[in-house]
């Protein structure tokens, strides 16, 4: 990543601070409450041993609750070397202006662990995150009614499982002990279509975008998704599904993808499914055969595309690089890649931003319908599904009596029959919500970008629905 040593840098928190700052000059607040939505209400350090590999280690985790206006508040947890209290604030301020953006009842949280879990076996990692969840339920930081992690950078359903079990085994006759965490495997109390649910969202804020071409027209781009150029940065679960579907759904030539350590380029389109599978079977890009190989990955931040897809981690866009980024779109798919003095170069150039708290609430959204699902003991879909499909049954019989009484000829293409008869199970609901979930919240802040003349970017726009909308919340119920 390029290290911006720029004075002029702020931190990801006082950068995330920035935003909101800009937003909120443009709003009626009282200075009081601005400055309480603003804050992040708590952040609690857990310090705990493991006894691993013949010695105790002592490892530190955090856990920020930025707003709780609305509970249980919600955010991912995330295991890496550099976490640290200031990401995890900034992290948890992004939540809560997510949740409200895209009209998810929760407030905003987010936690982390200091570790770099590719040093520690899966039975290791599985001790660490016990203790862990240890630590978080008994200051209730998880809890299905106060507080839901989910997964993040560096953990996945398999940590989401642990956690979920560890908490269920503490609070034995608790009903719904499963909705404490959402990221789960389906057979640990997890949904349909929750794995993809990032990369997925980024794809229907991409084709939401499509669909206006006043939007488009600010990009100078070209009408439409297919064919375009993207280069994706971070191939782990936000970025590769994203490429995939953009790239087998939407005709998107991903020509670059970036790595850790180097990427791979090709101006005719790369094979992600066999980048991801190189990565699986070696641990990172470099040597990968499929385009060519490049060592600085970073490189290829700059180079030309119509779309730059960051989905990797914060700050790598900043004011080192930004001046020579020529995607005239990016889609934040990752949280904060875009620093504030960065944000601000693009802006002057024109460059046409879809910001994080958008672009990556795919995964929150359907964090939320999981939730739900385990409050309701019930797949989604299972009621209805059958009645539905005799419901359309009816309709199939009934035209096809009436082409045969009257000699009509008509034949319904066998392709409609099965599809116009098959009823919606939990993956195509979970699909329609997010997708429904992603255009309005679009639309909402697209009024605010085109309708207002002080307001001439996307992140201001959307910081100012969810600033809003938290106000409101405040107003009404008092602090
Ligand atoms: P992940 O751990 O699955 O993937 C991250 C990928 O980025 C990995 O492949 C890693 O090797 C790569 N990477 C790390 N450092 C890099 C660097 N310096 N340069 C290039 N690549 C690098 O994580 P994820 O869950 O896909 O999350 C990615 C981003 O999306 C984070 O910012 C996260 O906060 C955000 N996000 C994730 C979710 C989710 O549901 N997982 C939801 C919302 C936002």
């Amino acid at each position: 990543m390029r290290d911006s040593t720029d004075p002029r840098e702020p931190g990801f928190r006082e950068s995330v601070d920035l935003m909101f700052n800009r937003a909120a000059a443009l709003m009626d607040l009282s200075p009081g409450l601005e400055q309480k939505i603003r804050v992040c209400n708590a952040t609690y350090i857990v310090r705990f041993g493991v006894r691993l590999r013949g010695h105790i280690h002592t490892f530190t985790g955090y856990r920020s609750n930025h707003s709780e206006h609305m509970e249980p508040v919600k955010g991912g947890i995330r295991y890496a070397p550099v976490v640290n209290q200031q990401e995890v604030e900034a992290l948890a301020a992004l939540m809560t202006f997510k949740c409200a953006l895209v009209e998810v009842p929760f407030g905003g949280a987010k936690g982390g662990l200091c570790i770099d879990p590719r040093e520690w076996e899966p039975y290791e990692l599985e001790q660490i995150t016990r203790r862990f969840t240890y630590e978080l339920a008994k200051r209730d930081l998880i809890n299905p009614s106060q507080n839901v992690p989910a997964p993040d950078m560096g953990t996945s359903e398999r940590e989401m499982a642990w956690m979920a079990d560890h908490y269920a085994r503490m609070n034995t006759t608790d009903i719904n002990a499963r909705a404490c965490v959402t990221g789960k495997p389906l057979n640990s109390g997890g949904i349909h279509g929750r794995v993809e649910a990032t990369g997925r969202g980024v794809q229907y804020a991409l084709r939401e975008f499509f669909r206006h071409p006043e939007d488009v027209k600010k990009t100078g781009l070209s009408p439409g998704l297919d064919g375009k150029k993207v280069i994706v940065q971070g191939l782990g679960n936000v970025g590769y599904h994203a490429a995939k579907f953009l790239a087998e759904e939407d005709g998107c030539k991903i020509v670059g993808i970036i790595e850790r350590d180097g990427a791979v380029h090709d101006e005719a389109g790369l094979d992600v499914v066999a980048v991801r599978d190189w990565i699986g079977r070696h641990g990172g890009i470099a040597g990968c055969p499929v385009g060519e190989f490049i060592e600085d990955g970073d490189a290829l931040l700059e180079h030309e595309c119509a779309i730059l897809i960051p989905a990797a981690l914060e700050g790598v866009i900043n004011l080192s690089n930004a001046e020579r980024v020529q995607a005239p779109l990016i889609i934040e798919a990752a949280n904060g890649p875009i620093t504030f003095g960065a944000d601000e170069v693009l802006r002057q150039k024109g460059t046409v931003i879809i910001p994080d708290l958008y672009a990556n609430a795919g995964g929150v959204t359907v964090s939320y319908f999981e939730w739900v699902k385990n409050l309701s003991h019930i797949r989604f879909g299972r009621l209805q599904r059958r009645a539905e499909e005799a419901h359309h049954l009816l309709l199939i019989e009934e035209l096809e009596r009436l082409s045969a009484d009257r000699n009509l000829g008509w034949e319904l293409s066998p392709d409609f029959k099965s599809r116009y008869l098959r009823g919606a199970g939990e993956l195509e609901l979970v699909r329609s919500g997010l997708d429904d979930t992603m255009r309005i919240a679009y639309q909402s802040m697209r009024e605010v970008w085109l309708g207002r003349d002080d307001v001439h970017d996307l992140r201001t726009a959307a910081f100012i629905v969810a600033i809003e909308r938290v106000a409101a919340s405040y107003r009404a119920k008092g602090l």
